[in-house]
């Protein structure tokens, strides 16, 4: 661990909130353990919590692998806490400082090209600052533009208790999680895959992006390579065909199983694919679920599953591949990228699954 951060919070009724934050965590999966003095700690993908219960406060100690990772603990810390005690979550102070004038994860990305790389996708091309910071702790980032596209964009600071403070108003970002495609630390450059679709403000934004256009970015963080070594299961439209990309190029070479997904054309799922030794399949506009259905019943050795695409397939997916292959969390993970005539805004970390 490089990064941690203290906090002592003084509370009103110190066991509730104790209570109800570890009940929140377990219901995400994430178990208490036991942790020295009248505490526990919860672990999870390389970051700890520990919480001490106190006669009339919560203790937290935070520790995570990054600068960036101790930013989202943090602030998911305050954003639980204020689920039950919002003034104490407004007055929390972090050892490791207050207010800054920008998120420790944000960047000012300016368009270096922008061009289209499939039927269904412009590739956006960003000169970054610190792309070194763009290549570990995650896959997606967030991107933003202002809400009103005729206002000068007002980013993001740092809240005195450690949140991201967002501009409200007029000044309202539009913010929307997009996956890393790749990344040129020479160049400083990385790469993001837009879907284009009607109505839809980043899709319209880049379709119309010109060079030294700037926009903001935020992150990584959520979602990496699935660590298995059995037969897998990938899936995803055309949202979910920038991670699927990254997630076949960090399988090893003798990696085995089936990838579906959606495919304008004959052919164009798989030309947008790196090579690949699985199974490359293709839907034509048709259900992916229907398809999966029908394909893992035939493999039903898959080991390991994946979907990101629309919510109500996310959710179907979700159902088969715990229901039809018996997989359990750990070999399973099935996400909603984007929901049918909804707007899901990911300033308020929506995700949608
Ligand atoms: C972890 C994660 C990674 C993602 N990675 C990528 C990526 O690499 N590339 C990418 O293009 N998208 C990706 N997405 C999906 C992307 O965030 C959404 O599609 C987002 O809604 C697009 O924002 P927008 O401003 O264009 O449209 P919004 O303003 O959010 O939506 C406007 C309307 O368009 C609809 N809509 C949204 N997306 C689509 C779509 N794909 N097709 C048809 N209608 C749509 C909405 O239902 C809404 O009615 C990812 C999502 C997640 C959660």
């Amino acid at each position: 661990m490089t990064a941690e951060a203290k906090a002592n919070v003084t509370l009103a009724k110190p066991s509730e909130a104790f209570r109800a934050f570890c009940s929140h965590l377990e219901e995400h999966g994430i178990p208490a353990e036991p942790s020295a003095g009248s505490g526990v700690v919860f672990r999870y993908d390389g970051f700890e919590v520990h919480i001490a219960e106190r006669p009339d406060s919560l203790g937290f100690v935070v520790r995570a692998p990054s600068p960036n990772i101790l930013y989202f603990v943090k602030e998911a810390v305050v954003q639980h806490l204020s689920e039950t005690e919002p003034d104490a979550a407004l007055a929390l102070r972090w050892s490791d400082g207050g207010a800054a004038a920008r998120p420790p994860n944000f960047q000012l990305a300016t368009v270096e090209s922008c061009e289209p790389v499939h039927d269904m996708m412009i590739r956006l091309r960003l000169q970054v600052d610190d792309c070194a910071a763009l290549g570990t702790d995650g896959l997606h980032i967030k991107l933003m533009i202002p809400s009103d596209a005729a206002r000068e964009p007002v980013w993001p600071a740092v809240a005195k208790n450690g949140t991201t403070a967002w501009p409200q108003g007029p000044d309202k970002l539009h913010v929307r999680y997009y996956t890393i495609r790749s990344f040129d630390l020479v160049r400083k450059t990385v790469t993001i895959d837009v879907v284009r679709h009607y109505g839809g403000k980043i899709a319209e934004w880049a379709s119309t992006a010109r060079k030294g256009a700037s926009l903001g970015l935020m992150g990584p963080g959520g979602g990496g390579i699935p660590e298995t070594t059995g037969c897998l299961f990938l899936a995803g439209d055309y949202t979910a065909l920038p991670a699927i990309a990254r997630i076949l190029e960090a399988l090893p070479e003798n990696a085995a199983g089936t990838v579906l997904v959606t495919a304008s054309q004959p052919g164009s799922g798989r030309q947008y694919l790196p090579e690949t030794s699985l199974t490359v399949r293709e839907v034509d506009g048709g259900s992916l679920y229907a398809e999966a259905s029908r394909l893992v019943s035939a493999e039903s050795n898959v080991q390991y599953a994946w979907f990101g695409g629309e919510f109500d397939e996310a959710q179907s997916m979700r159902r088969l591949f715990k229901q039809e292959l018996g997989l359990d969390k750990d070999h399973q993970l099935s996400v909603a990228y984007w929901r049918r005539g909804k707007e899901t805004d990911a300033s308020l970390g929506e995700h949608d699954d």
